[in-house]
């Protein structure tokens, strides 16, 4: 029998344990699937390894919102997934090589430049030496030396050119890349609207520069999701939640912003707004959602129609980007409340 591993004190294994079996029952209690990506965030979370990670679902659970897949999806990219990191470290990589390839050309040209300029003082020193009796020979050799070095600087310089081409193509490649990064990482890969943590830019931003202007914002959740999920499962149910953000896409306009906001929850944040224009394009989103008739391709099935309720808030001039949303998520509640597929607006609730 091998010998017993004794560099794992029995602490440690007794630790690791309990918080193995805490963060599978955090995920039980809450029927997110125990997924490795879920079972990491629910691991860093009984370990209190990380602080902020802890207090978003430490907040959540306070306001008795509960906590679902895409919370935790969300927290595994922002604290636990290291691909993300990865790539960007890869582009940082490619950008170290793009700017040593540079620096070797520039170094290479400055000494072809040097070359040159030792061939043009030797072709001078000889042209001090031609005086009115040398011959037209000599003559040529001083002219073919200048012509030679002359004509290896062209070329030097030809080359150059052609290696600062391609790196300016690398160099424009790259900025594609880190773009395409930076979208990614502001954008909710199911809807393609942004995502929260784009979200807190976006709104501070708002709020800050424009800071007179009206600006309202939308609270959107679908009724009685979790019943959507139940009956057709989670990939009609992710295609619902799919719909239900090209509605709002549809509904909105130039400045106008779309957030997915939590797994079947959405943000719409209508810069230069008040509360009647904001009321409005509410309501058309919630009768499009409600006209929405879902046919599933593979066999024709039609889903039953569903609902969803909206919750209005227009900024006070003491509002801070907290108690703007918090005034959102109270709208939203008093339309749950009033029998869902509804819209609040600053406490009054149509229809
Ligand atoms: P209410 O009318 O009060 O809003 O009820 P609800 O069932 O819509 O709300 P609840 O918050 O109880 O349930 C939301 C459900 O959404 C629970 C969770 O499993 C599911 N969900 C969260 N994210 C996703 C996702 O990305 N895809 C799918 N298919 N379901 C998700
Ligand atoms: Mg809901
Ligand atoms: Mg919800």
């Amino acid at each position: 029998m091998p010998a017993a591993d004794t560099r794992q004190p029995n602490h440690d294994f007794a630790e690791a344990k309990s918080l193995a079996e805490r963060s599978f029952e955090l995920l039980i209690a809450h029927r997110i699937a125990p997924t490795p990506q879920h079972y990491a965030v629910a691991y860093a979370y009984a370990s209190g390894a990380n602080a902020e990670l802890r207090a978003t679902i430490d907040q959540r659970l306070r306001a008795g919102r509960g906590l679902d897949a895409f919370l935790f999806g969300e927290l595994h990219e922002r604290f636990v997934a290291i691909d993300p990191y990865r790539n960007l470290r890869g582009v940082g990589g490619n950008l170290q090589q793009l700017v040593e390839s540079l620096a070797h050309s520039v170094g290479e040209a400055g000494a072809g430049a040097a070359e040159f300029g030792r061939a043009l003082e030797a072709g001078l020193g000889h042209l001090d030496d031609l005086d009115a009796d040398s011959g037209a020979q000599a003559i040529e050799q001083v002219v073919v030396r200048l012509v030679d070095a002359t004509r290896s600087a062209a070329q030097q310089n030809d080359k150059l050119q052609q290696q600062l081409q391609s790196t300016l193509a690398e160099t424009e490649a790259l900025r594609g890349e880190l773009e395409q990064q930076r979208q990614a990482a502001l954008h909710d890969p199911l809807t393609g609207l942004l995502n929260r943590r784009a979200l807190d830019a976006q709104l501070d931003e708002l709020m800050a520069v424009e800071s007179d202007a009206p600006l309202s914002v939308l609270m959107v959740d679908i009724d009685h999701f979790k019943r959507i999920n139940d009956t057709y499962g989670h990939a009609l149910g992710d295609a619902v939640i799919r719909n239900v953000a090209d509605v709002i896409r549809k509904c909105i306009r130039g400045a106008d912003r779309a957030v997915r906001y939590g797994g079947e929850e959405f943000l719409v944040l209508l810069p230069h707004t008040g509360e009647e224009g904001a009321a409005q394009v509410a309501e058309n989103i919630r009768s499009r959602i409600h006209s929405l008739r879902l046919v599933r391709k593979r066999d024709n099935f039609m889903l039953e129609p569903f609902t969803a309720s909206l919750g209005v808030a227009t900024r006070l001039s003491e509002d801070t980007r907290e108690t703007l949303l918090q005034r959102a998520d109270v709208a939203l509640y008093a339309s749950k409340g009033g029998g869902r597929n509804r819209v609040t607006v600053g406490g009054r609730t149509v229809p």
